[in-house]
């Protein structure tokens, strides 16, 4: 029954318009109802995979620069251990490739995806990315490979507020008509592959972009509107969840019941934002995922989580504002 449930849960997840997740009662109640679901206390439902620490961009909201810089690419032998543990497992799994970092900056991340997708037709790859690098090459890569997603993180289609989130003088003419020749290259080849655009706007943005944002859905893109948050503390300044933090209830946040991040040194978190592997719960060179995640660890943890108090083990959480990002996942 759980094989079924994860397989429909992906579906949905790799299929549903984005746009709105957060901000409407009915589709919390869908989330709330799908996530349950999904949870999965003997393997993660969603493994998330740094599969590159290195960055071409220099965003300032980005905790990257607070972790160990010195990772560079994961090693691929790595990554098929994960995906041939999900695999044995007969474990449906969907595989997220981001934590810091770009990941079409690793060379070998064409074939991490077709790895994943080979191993079988069960598991679902997204991808995080700044859009950069979304050149002729990646685009027949990513057509190829059979990436279910892609996520481009543009934040705003203000040429002048670009260059400032993003901490470097590009312009994002460029970004723009790389996410249109992929989505001419889905469209041609009539591919599955869903682009997503997130951005993160004001109402008023929101007004005043209104003709691009059109133009991009005409061409297929989904839209995901998202707020900057705090990071697990780590960027307060850019938070904007903070602000009206004491009108929201604390519920316990989905990262320890759906998710697990791998970084490039095969260690494992909880949550894709732990910059300091605080809620470091394993390393893959010892142990294999799925003992982890079954863990006493991960058991303390998600019992925090449940009571909304927070021991040393879990003190970046008591500070973050992260978790508001997806909805509770519990119905009391
Ligand atoms: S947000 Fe992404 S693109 Fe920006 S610096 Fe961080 S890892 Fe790089
Ligand atoms: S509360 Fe914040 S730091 Fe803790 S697991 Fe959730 S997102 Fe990560």
């Amino acid at each position: 029954m759980k094989y079924w449930i994860r397989r429909l849960a992906i579906y949905k997840i790799i299929s549903s318009q984005v746009e709105d997740v957060g901000h409407s009662s009915f589709k919390n109640i869908i989330y709330k109802l799908g996530a349950s679901l999904a949870r999965d206390l003997e393997f993660p439902f969603q493994i998330n995979i740094e599969i590159s620490r290195a960055c071409n961009y220099n965003c300032p909201f980005c905790a990257r620069t607070e972790a160990d810089l010195s990772g560079n690419h994961i090693d691929f032998e790595l990554v098929k251990k994960i995906v041939d543990e999900a695999t044995y497992l007969k474990k449906p799994t969907l595989f997220a490739l981001h934590m810091w970092g770009e990941p079409l900056l690793n060379p070998k991340w064409a074939k991490t995806v077709r790895y994943i997708k080979s191993s079988t037709t069960k598991h679902s790859v997204t991808m995080t990315t700044n859009g950069f690098l979304l050149n002729d090459k990646n685009i027949e890569s990513i057509i190829k490979s059979q990436l279910d997603q892609v996520i481009i993180s543009l934040h705003t289609f203000d040429p002048n507020i670009y260059k400032v989130r993003i901490g470097k003088d590009i312009d994002i003419k460029l970004i723009e008509q790389n996410i249109s020749n992929l989505l001419q290259s889905v469209k041609v080849q009539s591919k599955k592959t869903r682009v997503i655009i997130r951005l993160f706007l004001s109402s008023e943005e929101r007004k005043i972009q209104a003709d691009k944002i059109q133009y991009f859905k005409d061409k297929g893109a989904v839209f995901e509107f998202d707020l900057y948050d705090n990071s697990a503390g780590d960027r307060k300044d850019w938070s904007e969840i903070e602000p009206v933090l004491d009108q929201v209830k604390r519920w316990p946040c989905y990262h320890p019941w759906l998710t697990a991040t791998v970084n490039v040194y095969g260690e494992v978190t909880v949550c894709c934002v732990d910059s300091k592997m605080a809620l470091k719960i394993g390393n893959l060179t010892d142990i294999k995922l799925g003992s982890i995640w079954k863990g006493e660890l991960i058991k303390d943890i998600r019992g925090e989580h449940k009571l909304g108090q927070f021991s040393e083990k879990c003190s970046i959480c008591k500070n973050c504002d992260t978790w508001v990002s997806k909805p509770d996942i519990f119905f009391k």
